[in-house]
């Protein structure tokens, strides 16, 4: 890409998106980045006199592989493999794997992007990546993805190392997927090391890892809601989603002392209007962690509403956690929920809005936390688990929990610092860009043309 000193958007989209065809998520993500930079980095040309932003979107590598492995009925299957190393300068690659079929190369390349400035406002030494492939685990059984885990990590073991590149989880990598690509990596490479984040608490695993996301959102959105001298207690919460993020969502939003009426999976949301409390939630746990069933049995189970292939942002709430994935609310969905009285949405998925949703949020005003800086909780206590593996130590549950909710805190300030407009409106989508690309810009100058 060629390069000036002052920003044209609509020239710097249009070469990236002939550089890059049939990625629209990634355009998506990179669109909204330079939005929120543009100003600034008009303000402070040095950093479009080295030519950072036509650099910060090229990753530095990109691998893809085949992974071929057998079915249960002896068939030979193959799927695609991918691990994209997207910035390295403030710290190894860093970022989950996900396997789900939507799977490709914009999608991962999209995460990837975000997951640079979110690892970068978590405050620790971080770079940015993200990997994984169009494998479907739904449905299949666990030698299955034994054997899918395990050609995956005959080809990645040889890119990634704990100082290196450290991958996890994300949709469809869990605890079960972590435990079998680390087994894969340990016989290969012949040694114990902290290569991957997530793992077993018996084998170099963190505690508050599996909470960390939804935690993490829930502590961002109680920051939020403080400004406004508001708080969780007695408010209605929609939650979308019923893995691991939406899970843990639910069990702070109980602790606090909110309602969650809704959950969802990919065929539907269930809507209780008695709150999804600590026991159902122990029941969604199973169903979801266990026996890998739908979300539609949570309403023949308690004989609620389920809303088949829909999303629940039609109902009344006064906060939306959306945990799913991306693009779950469009425009239409964020004008209902504004109009239902919605008055904060903060992001435990990953880019879950669309424009014109983040669009109706900064108009209305709402508090509205972007997923970089709200679900950055998860990969913040990866890098505590990268820690305690570094030192050969375990932290309690309190002490972990304590630095995540203290990060949480600190991306908040840092959102507030950088996105704080004159009318006093803070704009969390800008400070979190802004925020996030600050450090590693500074540190890709600091180190020359790389
Ligand atoms: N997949 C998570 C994310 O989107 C966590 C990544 C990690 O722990 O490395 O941030």
């Amino acid at each position: 890409m060629t390069h000036s000193p002052f920003i044209n958007v609509d020239a710097f989209m249009a070469e990236l998106k002939a550089k890059n065809p049939a990625e629209p998520e990634f355009h998506q993500a990179v669109h909204e980045v330079i939005l929120s930079l543009a100003d600034f980095l008009n303000e402070n040309p040095k950093y479009q006199k080295a030519g950072i932003l036509e650099r910060i979107v090229e990753p530095e590598r990109v691998i893809m592989f085949r992974v071929p492995w057998l079915d249960d009925q002896g068939n030979m299957r193959v799927n695609r493999g991918f691990r994209i190393e997207m910035n390295s300068a403030i710290g190894p690659y860093k970022g989950g794997l996900r396997f789900h079929p939507t799977v490709n190369l914009g999608i991962l390349k999209f995460l990837a992007f975000e997951q640079v400035f979110k690892n970068s406002l978590t405050t620790l030494p971080m770079g940015g990546g993200k990997g994984g492939s169009d494998f479907d685990p739904k449905g299949k059984s666990d030698n299955e993805v034994m054997r899918f885990c395990q050609s995956f990590m005959t080809e990645l073991y040889r890119h990634i190392g704990p100082n290196t590149d450290v991958p996890a989880g994300d949709i469809g990598v869990g605890g079960r997927e972590i435990g079998y690509l680390f087994g894969q990596y340990k016989r290969l490479a012949n040694e114990f090391t902290g290569v991957l984040t997530g793992k077993g608490i018996n084998w170099g695993g963190s505690l508050i890892r599996p909470e960390a996301t939804g935690y993490g959102n829930v502590y961002f959105a109680n920051e939020m809601l403080k400004t406004k001298g508001e708080s969780f207690e007695g408010k209605t919460v929609l939650v979308s989603g019923s893995g691991n993020v939406a899970q843990y969502t639910v069990e702070k939003v109980n602790e606090l002392g909110g309602k969650v009426v809704t959950l969802s999976d990919s065929s539907g949301y269930i809507y209780d209007p008695d709150g999804i409390d600590n026991e159902k939630l122990e029941w969604v746990m199973y169903l979801k962690n266990i026996k890998r069933g739908r979300i539609k049995e949570y309403a023949d189970k308690y004989g609620v509403k389920y809303v088949e292939g829909a999303r629940p942002w039609g109902e009344k709430g006064d906060i939306a956690l959306p945990s799913a994935t991306q693009n779950e609310i469009d425009g239409n969905d964020a004008k209902t929920l504004v109009d239902n009285g919605c008055f904060c949405v903060s992001e435990g998925a990953n880019m879950p809005s669309t424009p014109d949703a983040i669009d109706v949020f900064l108009k209305n005003e709402i508090l509205y936390g972007p997923g970089k800086a709200a679900n950055a909780g998860g990969v913040a206590v990866s890098g505590l688990e990268m820690t305690q593996n570094s030192i050969r130590l375990s932290w309690s549950r309190e002490e972990v929990d304590e630095k995540l909710h203290n990060i949480m805190k600190e991306i908040h300030a840092t959102c507030i610092k950088y996105g704080t407009k004159e009318n006093g409106f803070v704009n969390y989508m800008d400070g979190a860009n802004i925020g996030g690309f600050v450090k590693v810009a500074d540190a890709m100058l600091a180190q020359g043309a790389v």
